[in-house]
């Protein structure tokens, strides 16, 4: 017998009056599982979670949660019957009860002992047991959101629900208490299925990214797989900043100033977008008696990486402003003629959007 799903969504649509907020959105998530659920703002992220959590009312779909029907066919279980831990971006702990009284709070049908144990347990697996008489007022953001994060494994539901956790947090906490939560996540082996509108976030903390646009499911996918491989140029930009160039389509490649690109399967004639990572841009030296592709504009160390403002040179067609970016530290000097060569796993081809 296979196991259920932890969450399935099946066609979902939602609308607040006369703005429709999701549509024909489906999505599953196995048990043990990390989602996230990825989109710019107002894509319908968090209509999506609040329905999964009966906070609002189902109108379109079926949602089941470990197999077990809670909404659909005018149906819908109320919140607290659907076995979901949630965490929202303001952590709502209760403020007049303590730490471990707010983990207790939803520890219902346990007796005395066994809740103070569990509740011992989980807010020791969250690194917090030291903090469990204190009240979340005299808690720090990332404190607070550990509890919260307590206050929701601690029944052991099936499912966690998580609407951008980490977003109260200034960037170095909220890199640790990330981290954290993906090593409490994973051990625990509940599945979750967490918000954010940071792709970065979204590729650090799941084991698949749904991306969203205007309501609807664009693209589900390992971040590997969404990354090289992304459906449509929503999604590349999603994940990176991109040169845009544009072409037609000839005998089945695009041309672009540094290597043709296959167009496949557009037709030839076809009008088409290329979007190229910054990093598929290599960069090196001109070899003797060639011309080379692009001059510096500029040249700028970012950390990790530089960043190379080319134009390409005048001789190879029409002058185009690019970024390239390299690992480590690269700044050739403005002006300096380089060749450049491209990555082609790293550079795609879509049909024109005809505007
Ligand atoms: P954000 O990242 O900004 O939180 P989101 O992707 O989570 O956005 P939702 O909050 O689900 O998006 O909103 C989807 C759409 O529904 C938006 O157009 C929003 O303005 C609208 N909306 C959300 N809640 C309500 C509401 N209670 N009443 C009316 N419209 C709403």
């Amino acid at each position: 017998m296979t196991t259920p799903a932890a969450l399935e969504l099946e066609g979902l649509g939602h609308a607040y009056g006369d703005v429709t907020a999701v549509e024909s959105f489906s999505l599953s998530v196995a048990a043990g599982e990390v989602v996230c659920l990825l989109g710019p703002s107002g894509c319908g992220k968090t209509t999506v979670l609040r329905l999964a959590a009966g906070l609002e009312e189902l109108q379109q779909g079926r949602i089941a949660i470990n197999g077990q029907n809670v909404a659909g066919l005018g149906f819908s279980a109320p919140p607290e019957d659907r076995s979901v831990g949630l965490v929202f971006q303001d952590y709502a702990l209760f403020p007049h009860l303590t730490v471990s009284q707010n983990v207790e709070f939803g520890l219902t049908g346990i007796d005395g002992g066994d809740r103070r144990a569990r509740c011992d347990e989980v807010l020791r697996r969250v690194g917090v047991a030291d903090l469990a008489d204190r009240y979340p007022h005299a808690l720090s953001g990332g404190q607070q959101q550990r509890v919260a994060l307590a206050r929701a494994l601690a029944p052991s539901p099936p499912l966690i629900l998580l609407d951008e956790p980490f977003s109260g947090l200034d960037s170095r906490l909220r890199d640790q208490v990330r981290d954290q939560t993906l090593h409490l996540l994973k051990q625990s082996g509940q599945a979750t299925l967490m918000v954010t509108h940071d792709a970065e976030e979204a590729m650090f903390m799941a084991d698949r990214i749904a991306v969203m646009r205007d309501g609807h499911n664009v693209q589900t996918d390992k971040p590997d797989a969404l990354y090289y491989e992304p459906a449509d140029a929503f999604v590349t930009e999603f994940f990176s900043d991109v040169n845009r160039l544009s072409g037609i389509v000839e005998k089945g490649n695009v041309y672009t100033p540094f290597g043709n690109l296959s167009a496949a399967p557009m037709q030839d004639g076809q009008k088409a977008e290329i979007l190229i990572r910054p990093e598929a841009l290599r960069l090196g030296p001109v070899p003797d008696g060639e011309e080379g592709s692009a001059r510096v504009l500029a040249s700028r160390m970012l950390g990790r990486s530089s960043l190379v403002h080319l134009c390409t040179c005048r001789q190879i067609g029409e002058e185009i402003h690019l970024h390239a970016r390299v690992p480590g530290r690269f700044l050739p000097k403005e002006n300096e003629v380089l060749q450049v060569s491209l990555d082609s796993t790293q550079a795609f081809v879509f049909p024109a959007v005809l505007s």
